[in-house]
């Protein structure tokens, strides 16, 4: 196995599932509110009212437990969400109560490597609990170092704007505040639905990170993009990616909108709001010199155009993804992994997630093989190994198997990642 170190794990979903059950029953009554609310989601969600008590009652009980908090085939994000609630349900964030983060980082140890984490910042919390706990999250990990298993914490923000900048502004005080664990932060991170929130709305943050990166500790900026979406266009999903690249993000979570085979569209329909397909086609006519050097010129400007004017209803435009708009919509993602590669940030592909969340038919749907034809720098992580029931080791092993990755080709990624981890607050700026 080459494949050692990662940086694309989210803390909770890391939980594996024996692990997770052995405590479930007793942490379900201490959080018997958290837990209802759960419950009661899940049926929303699923239309399947869970009979929990049989998780810990019957003789089949973790097979039962495993059957709801596992993600196992392809689901939806809202689906996914739900099992992930159970987590969220019964582990709040408290200085008190690190269980969750031990059992991760001892679960992790056994295997070594750099791992790099990402969890949300309790911004609910008071302010001096909520220093507590991310102080004794970073002493959690610390304690558990050694010379061959290296935990690394990235903090996640939320995307609206108050709550980005009220996360940040805390973290740079509690890095400058706790100098004996600020090295174990590497970086700041955007997740879960990107609906409502364009790369674009990010642009004065991300300068003023890179500003502050210049006199403070580094902290790289890592982007959940093209992920997921529902509402915009496959292309504007795409160049969402090339635009969080453009504004400096270092890292590119996903970006399976991207490199994707459009072929796994072909026949469904996108509704677009009018305002979203006009940023798009603003974004193309203000690059439109470096995307005709990469093979998308006037004319396809043109046509893309033409095929919004005509397919207006109301306040959408109607995108139905035949030959035409397949063939056109490849070629847009042709130039934007184009110009994301001369901006050299990192993408970090997490295939069994994208294969499962974004229900992709085969692996030869998913982008990576594409991403390296490219020349993007790209690293693959586990993501959510413990809801997935995954290993880095299965990971390496998928692909070797369905994406004919080389050795060569997995020792740079691992390489990299080591690099993006090793260096941390000294990664220089870009
Ligand atoms: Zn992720």
């Amino acid at each position: 196995m080459i494949l050692q170190h990662e940086c694309h794990l989210h803390l909770y979903g890391c939980l594996d599932p024996q692990d997770f059950w052995q405590v479930a029953a007793s942490r379900a009554k201490t959080q018997a509110t958290r837990f209802q609310w759960f419950l009661s989601e899940y049926e929303r969600t699923t239309g399947v009212k869970l009979d929990a008590d049989r998780w810990w009652s019957s003789d089949d009980g973790f097979a039962r437990f495993k059957q709801t908090y596992v993600c196992d085939k392809p689901v939806s994000f809202e689906i996914f969400q739900a099992k992930f609630n159970l987590l969220i349900a019964l582990f709040p964030p408290s200085p008190d109560d690190l269980w969750l983060a031990e059992s991760v980082f001892k679960k992790h140890s056994l295997s070594g490597g750099f791992k790099e984490y990402r969890t949300f910042l309790p911004l609910y919390l008071p302010t001096m609990e909520r220093t507590a706990y991310l102080r004794n999250l970073l002493l959690t990990a610390n304690s558990f170092t050694t010379k061959t298993y290296q935990p690394r914490i990235a903090v996640s923000l939320m995307r609206a704007d108050e709550e980005t900048n009220n996360g940040y502004k805390f973290l740079r005080h509690f890095l400058d505040s706790n100098p004996d664990v600020a090295h174990l932060v590497t970086g700041i991170d955007f997740c879960a639905s990107e609906k409502g929130h364009p790369p674009k709305s990010k642009q004065g943050f991300f300068k003023q990170v890179h500003a502050d990166n210049k006199n403070h500790q580094h902290l790289a900026i890592l982007y959940h993009v093209g992920e997921m979406w529902q509402n915009i266009s496959l292309a504007s999903a795409a160049r969402w990616c090339a635009e969080t690249a453009m504004l400096g993000a270092h890292r590119l979570g996903h970006a399976l909108a991207l490199g994707m085979d459009i072929n796994a569209f072909k026949g469904s329909r996108i509704h677009e709001s009018l305002d979203e397909c006009r940023d798009h086609l603003t974004w193309i006519r203000l690059t439109l010199n470096e995307l005709q050097a990469y093979g998308f010129g006037p004319a396809d400007y043109q046509w893309l155009q033409n095929y919004a004017e005509s397919h207006t209803e109301q306040d959408y435009v109607i995108w139905t993804y035949d030959d035409d708009l397949i063939e056109h919509t490849t070629r847009f993602q042709d130039a934007a992994m184009q110009i994301i590669a001369q901006r050299n940030p990192v993408i970090e592909s997490c295939p069994t997630s994208n294969m499962r969340i974004g229900q992709l038919k085969s692996s030869s749907q998913h982008p990576l093989r594409r991403f390296l034809d490219h020349g993007l720098e790209v690293v693959v992580s586990t993501d959510d190994p413990g809801i997935f029931d995954i290993s880095l080791a299965s990971e390496e092993a998928l692909l070797r198997r369905d994406f004919s990755l080389s050795d060569r080709e997995l020792l740079r990624m691992n390489h990299k990642t080591q690099c993006l981890l090793a260096d941390g607050p000294n990664i220089k700026t870009i």
